[in-house]
């Protein structure tokens, strides 16, 4: 016995009628708010998520009762209304009601094609979504009698009954199809990957087919006031006079009108002033009331306007900062709203430049989105080949199986990155971040043939010179040129921005180690440097050489002389760095990567140093060996060749102080940081530091100038973070190196991660990857006793983060709530974390 639901069941549409969200969909609460409007939209009746719930499994609706709502004889629609229209829902069916009599009735109003085309499109609609039969077989090309009596009959031989002629058996049926059709497998596991819980619910709307079959100009169309793209705006959208809903109106036809005046051919701004008038003052008043650019979905009967939907227009990330910045302006949402509005990563796609997401290019291969933005070259295989090809000006892909250190001008050189190997944190992922060239790692599934300068993967193989595009955003490598949207850093973007500005509350600087960054991380407003990482520095051709002479130094007075040489070109850069940042504050990181870094990798390169240094190969071939390590990333590197060689840092201070008093000739003023990697005991702290002060005493004393500098510690070894209650007794600040202080916590190489970090992100080993996403519990556990150890022992030690979680949102908030003073990252994550860290604000104001 099937149970009967109640008239309490469902509610007509009307502005005060009991309709939520949560109970009967966006698309019920949308049509009640046009209502309340006072748009013209058809007599509508709403089902809640509980009464479909209810009919999948059997109940049925007191129908007659519905159908009463609606005069005798009135077509209807039936869409599905879920809570988020991402979550999508069953095939909207229309005309029900539609039988042998009504096609006698409106062949006589209408014309026979008329309503021979509205009883055939219901019966394949009909036949196919609720039935469930084979829609090629009801696919009539032209619609004419004999194509709706082939269908009929089709239908009853198939079903072995007639095609339903009673309204009420049709809804019912089609109710009962569509609450069955949500709770398919398939249908829950699409939605719960938009987001949607496992019991989400769905709601149906029941409403009257208006328009599209009229005599005079009829037809269904969609209308939106901005340019998807850029948000600028602009009546745009279609019209089909033979259409019977929005979706209509996005085929290809004869029957298709641009909407304003067009040369291309008529509009229905011509043919139908009235109408199209009246759309523009709906539209108006959405996005004055519903405070956001709609897309309207409109039909026409006879020349009659109704309204039959409207959504969100979607769009894309120029266009939605465009729109709230807008609507902010025009005084229809608060600059609170405007900033809540728009996900901070969502920024970083105006940075760069994108994929145009409507092509639909074949995927070449796949790996980590390490560096974000696209970009399109002829793959190369060595960072000599990336240089001649700019030297060409011909932009190039650079294709490696890791990089390195040496490959820093490669990298500089190309368009894109592609590596085998790596991790977010890998030595390209970080560099092609700070560089703003788009990157993807830990391509595990290419071979790389770098001698026969070759590129495979499932089964294709590419050469030196043929054209992809890298698309660091999704980490997907394309054949061939893709075409790509430029970058949006209109007066918009920065107006947003300034608004982030005024309301956040935590420092974000940029982690930059050349002027180039410096610039990018100024004009992003960026407070400061936070990380420049020196070593880079030493990589420039000339430099190269004279580190790989004090690398191989026979005497510690052929090492100072190397140094002494590197002096002026240390200090130059630091002047210049000082200058581009206009008194904002630098931190300086001392030298860190093990020495061996420096040293060329092939027996070609030694035979090369060997000659430049006038010492035998076999001399320069041992001694390369001798400094090579097991595990680098664990070895000689950071303060232990500060305490080890101390003659390094002591050029390495020289300079930042000579270029501070420099400065302050130029009527600037600076107060460097200076910062030690890699610290673990609280004995390094000291020896370093009183080198340091008498480094700084006698450049006072030779230059009789003045300075001060800050003295501080890199917490990324878990000793220091335990220990920093020690440090910070020597230290007037301490920056978290998630970077290393997550390998180091997890014991995993950041280099070698990426080979197996899908595995363990897909098998829930982890949640995230570690180096993408900042470890809360476990890293963030060594940040907190940090954080709390060392402010125990000095209330006023300045905290921070520089590793590359510091532009990740969720780390800005981790950070935040630890009461640290600022974050840093990469120069162009620097907007991301601007607006990142104002939401917060926002949000903690909110609740
Ligand atoms: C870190 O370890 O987090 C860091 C910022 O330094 P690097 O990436 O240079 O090791
Ligand atoms: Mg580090």
């Amino acid at each position: 016995m099937p149970k009967y639901l109640t008239l309490t069941d469902y509610a007509q549409i009307t502005g005060s009628a009991p309709i939520k969200r949560q109970t009967h969909g966006w698309r019920a609460k949308c049509l009640q708010r046009l209502v309340r409007l006072d748009m013209p939209v058809p007599q509508t009746v709403a089902l809640s998520f509980a009464v479909v719930r209810e009919i999948a499994t059997g109940a049925q609706m007191n129908l007659r009762h519905l159908l009463g709502h609606f005069p005798k004889g009135q077509l209807l629609s039936v869409r599905p209304s879920a809570e988020h229209p991402e979550w999508g829902g069953p095939a909207a069916i229309l005309n029900i009601g539609m039988n042998d009599e009504m096609h006698a009735q409106i062949s006589e109003t209408h014309g026979a094609a008329v309503a021979t085309a509205l009883y055939l499109r219901f019966v394949q609609s009909y036949a196919a979504h609720v039935a469930h039969l084979d829609p090629d077989m009801f696919d009539a090309v032209e619609p004419s009698m004999t194509a709706l009596h082939a269908a009929l009959r089709e239908y009853e031989s198939e079903v072995e009954e007639p095609f339903p002629q009673s309204p009420a058996q049709q809804l019912a049926d089609v109710l009962r199809s569509m609450a069955r059709a949500w709770e398919g497998t398939s249908a829950r596991l699409l939605r719960q990957a938009k987001g949607a819980p496992v019991d989400a619910g769905l709601g149906l709307v029941v409403q009257a087919m208006a328009g599209g079959v009229g005599i005079g100009l009829s037809g269904a169309g969609l209308i939106r006031f901005i340019d998807t793209d850029t948000g600028v705006p602009n009546v745009m959208g279609r019209f089909r006079s033979d259409g019977q809903h929005g979706a209509d109106a996005l085929k290809n036809g004869e029957n298709v009108l641009y909407l304003t005046r067009d040369p291309r051919g008529p509009s229905l701004e011509e043919y139908c002033p009235d109408a199209y008038a009246q759309l523009l003052e709906h539209g108006r008043n959405a996005r004055q009331r519903l405070r956001e650019e709609m897309e309207i979905e409109f039909t026409l009967d006879d020349g009659k306007l109704w309204v039959l939907d409207a959504i969100t227009v979607q769009r894309s990330s120029r266009a939605a900062v465009r729109v709230v910045v807008d609507l902010a302006n025009d005084n229809i949402i608060l600059r609170d709203e405007a900033l809540m509005r728009i996900p901070p990563k969502a920024l970083s796609e105006l940075l760069h430049r994108q994929v145009d997401p409507r092509s639909r290019p074949e995927v070449f291969a796949s790996g980590i989105a390490a560096s974000p933005g696209a970009a399109i070259g002829r793959i190369v295989f060595s960072s000599g080949a990336a240089q001649a090809s700019a030297a060409r000006d011909e932009a190039c892909i650079l294709v490696r199986r890791e990089t390195t250190p040496e490959d820093i001008r490669g990298m500089h050189a190309a368009s894109a990155v592609l590596t085998e190997r790596g991790g977010m944190t890998s030595h390209a992922a970080v560099i092609g971040r700070g560089l703003g060239v788009p990157c993807v790692v830990g391509v595990s599934r290419v071979q790389i043939d770098a001698r026969r300068k070759t590129l495979t993967a499932g089964g294709r193989t590419l050469s030196e010179g043929d054209v992809v595009t890298v698309d660091g955003t999704s980490g997907h490598i394309f054949l061939g040129e893709v075409p790509l949207l430029e970058p949006a850093l209109d007066d918009r973007f920065q107006t947003l921005l300034s608004w982030a500005d005024a309301r956040r509350d935590i420092g974000i600087r940029a982690n930059a180690d050349t002027p180039a960054d410096a610039r990018i991380a100024r004009d992003f407003l960026a407070q400061g440097i936070g990380l420049c990482r020196t070593e880079h520095m030493f990589f420039e051709d000339d430099r190269l050489t004279l580190m790989r002479e004090m690398i191989f130094a026979d005497t510690a007075e052929d090492r100072s002389d190397a140094l002494e040489r590197l002096l002026p070109m240390q200090r130059a850069d630091f002047i210049d760095l000082f200058e581009i940042m206009q008194g904002q504050p630098v931190c300086i990181r001392l030298f860190d990567p093990p020495l061996h870094e420096f040293l060329p990798h092939s027996k070609e390169g030694l035979r090369f140093l060997a000659d430049a240094l006038g010492k035998p190969l076999s001399e320069i071939t041992r001694r390369a060996e001798a400094l090579s390590e097991f595990n680098p990333m664990l070895g000689m590197r950071g303060v232990r060749l500060g305490v080890t060689i101390p003659e390094i840092y002591e050029m390495q201070v020289r300079a930042i102080f000579e270029a501070t008093i420099e400065i302050s000739r130029r009527d600037a003023h600076i107060v460097p940081e200076i910062m030690i990697p890699l610290v673990s005991a609280m004995r390094e702290v000291e020896l370093v530091k009183s080198r340091i002060d008498a480094a700084a005493a006698a450049v006072r004393s030779r230059s009789g100038g003045t300075f001060d500098y800050k003295l501080g510690v890199m917490v990324e070894t878990p000793r220091a973070a335990l220990r920093a209650g020690d440090i910070a007794l020597h230290a007037s600040f301490l920056s978290f190196g998630t970077n290393d202080l997550t390998q180091m916590t997890y014991g995993l190489s950041r280099d070698d991660a990426g080979r197996f970090m899908s595995v363990y992100v897909q098998q829930g080993v982890f949640p995230e990857d570690p180096f993408h996403t900042l470890d809360l519990d476990g890293v963030g556990e060594l940040l907190r006793l940090g954080a709390e150890r060392g402010r125990a022992a000095r209330d006023d030690l300045t905290l921070s983060i520089c590793g590359e979680h510091g532009g990740n949102p969720e780390s800005i908030r981790f950070c935040r709530d630890l009461g640290f003073d600022y974050v840093s990252c990469s120069p162009f994550r620097v907007p991301v974390a601007r607006l990142a860290a104002a939401q917060l604000v926002i949000a903690e104001e909110l609740s």
